[in-house]
């Protein structure tokens, strides 16, 4: 066993902590932006509900408009023709149609201005929830502009970290690699942990002290906790920092 092997079972478990630590504070971003739009949405939803109520105005003056053009090009037949005809039944019967004609091109007139004044009572409503929209948009685009900036920088921090990550695993002999992977497959969390307190990293459980001792006198040599099996390491001591640094 070499003092190599300890920086990379060193290397690797730092830095699994620290992408854990990377990733909480990346979900409390996530967190954080997703409750400051949460606020905006209220006001959104009104908007767009006045939008789709717009929509629909708009299509049914439309309809509308439609169904008073066939019956204006009707009514206009209808009053050249009447009066030629000289079959009292028929005249009769075309006169009653045309007054039905009539009664509809006024209904439809009077609906449509109803329409109108409701599409224009829409706008200045529209305009103003779209004001508010906007400025609550902006708000939040304020208030989260240094989130984001951060959310980006852990995103940047994380992929630097797997890569780093990636390295120490692939300097890693196979066995250890292969344990690492079983473990993670297993659900077995920090597979390579340092022994902190004469205690195991993983699963908290304290170590007989002559484990500990016997550990002691080889810390470049790694260990399997007799607990939970994972890989134990020795942390560097101060004076290892020392020479390290
Ligand atoms: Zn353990």
């Amino acid at each position: 066993m070499s003092q190599h092997l300890r920086s990379t079972l060193i290397a690797i478990a730092e830095t699994e902590q620290q992408g854990f630590a990377l990733q909480q504070q990346l979900r409390r971003f996530e967190k954080e932006i997703a409750d400051v739009n949460e606020l905006v949405a209220p006001v959104e939803m009104v908007f767009q509900n006045l939008q789709a109520e717009k929509t629909t105005l708009i299509n049914q003056q439309q309809q509308m408009e439609n169904e008073l053009e066939e019956q204006r090009i009707l009514i206009e037949k209808l009053e050249k023709h009447v009066p030629r005809i000289r079959n009292e039944k028929e005249f009769e019967a075309s006169k009653k149609q045309l007054e039905l004609c009539r009664k509809h091109r006024s209904m439809l007139e009077e609906n449509l201005l109803e329409v109108a004044i409701k599409l224009e009572d829409l706008d200045p409503k529209m305009a103003e929830q779209k004001a508010e929209l906007e400025k609550g948009k902006q708000e939040a685009e304020e208030a989260l502009e240094q989130t984001i900036l951060s959310q980006k920088q852990t995103i940047l921090a994380i992929q630097e970290l797997e890569n780093y990550f990636q390295k120490s695993f692939e300097s890693a002999p196979r066995p250890i690699q292969q344990f690492y992977k079983r473990c993670q497959k297993n659900g077995l969390h920090r597979p390579i942990t340092p022994v902190v307190d004469k205690t195991c990293g993983g699963c908290n459980i304290r170590l007989q002290p002559q484990f500990v001792n016997e550990f002691l006198t080889e810390p470049d040599n790694y260990r399997n906790c007799p607990h939970c099996n994972r890989i134990l390491y020795m942390p560097l001591s101060e004076e290892e920092t020392a020479v390290d640094a």
